[in-house]
């Protein structure tokens, strides 16, 4: 993992006083965030592992982190809590590139929702569905099963783009920072169901083959 930290030495050895090379925070999504220490464990030698908490200068959001003390003095960040958000590898381009966009322009929600309306445009492109609106192709990707009927249902109640669908909604022309997290769930839900999934069936049914053919 890329994000890294520096050791001082101050009452014991401990994690520098910032976290540094996190892209983005995960609670704002502000890029480079300003991390501070707000607490950590005391390390006593190298190989230990230990846990330290640090702040968002920006948000004051709390991320915590599991980092290991190494021999040159470096304590890389094994893992982060949250983490910042990553459109999974299973998902196809340039949908995933456009939800990847959508959890880094959450700060911003009338990007955040275009983004997660592309994002869920690209995925029923990919399955053949080019024809009419957004709304439209998603009512067809439910006739053809390709969407429960709680998903589409779901899919009309979120704004995915920058404009309502609804006609009702045109003097409320921005989206709300609520709405916006709302189309990006929706847009990651979808990614997850149409490809990550499949994949993730796909590689099981594989190893449980390929197991069976290694006990026979
Ligand atoms: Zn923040």
């Amino acid at each position: 993992m890329a994000y890294s930290t520096v050791v001082h030495f101050k009452e014991g050895m401990g994690p520098g006083d910032k976290l540094l090379e996190v892209g983005r925070c995960p609670h704002c999504a502000i890029a480079s965030p300003n991390f501070y220490k707000i607490w950590s464990d005391v390390w006593l030698a190298g190989g230990q592992e230990g846990w330290a908490t640090y702040r968002c200068n920006s948000c004051s959001g709390v991320v915590s982190a599991t980092m290991t003390l190494q021999n040159n003095g470096q304590m890389p960040v094994l893992e982060l809590f949250p983490d910042a958000k990553r459109a999974h590898d299973d998902i196809p381009q340039p949908a995933r590139s456009f939800l990847q966009q959508a959890f880094e322009t959450l700060h911003a929600p009338d990007a955040a929702a275009v983004m997660a309306g592309s994002a869920v445009d690209a995925m029923l492109k990919f399955h053949k569905l080019v024809d009419g609106s957004l709304y439209a192709r998603i009512d067809e990707a439910l006739k053809q099963h390709l969407l429960t009927e709680g998903m589409a249902k779901w899919a009309h109640s979120v704004r995915l783009g920058s404009n309502r669908p609804r006609h009702a909604d045109a003097e409320k022309p921005h989206v709300s920072p609520d709405e916006a997290k709302q189309s990006v769930e929706f847009a990651e839900a979808l990614g997850n169901f149409l490809f990550v999934l499949t994949a993730k069936i796909d590689r099981g049914i594989k190893a449980a083959e390929q197991a069976e053919q290694h006990a026979t």
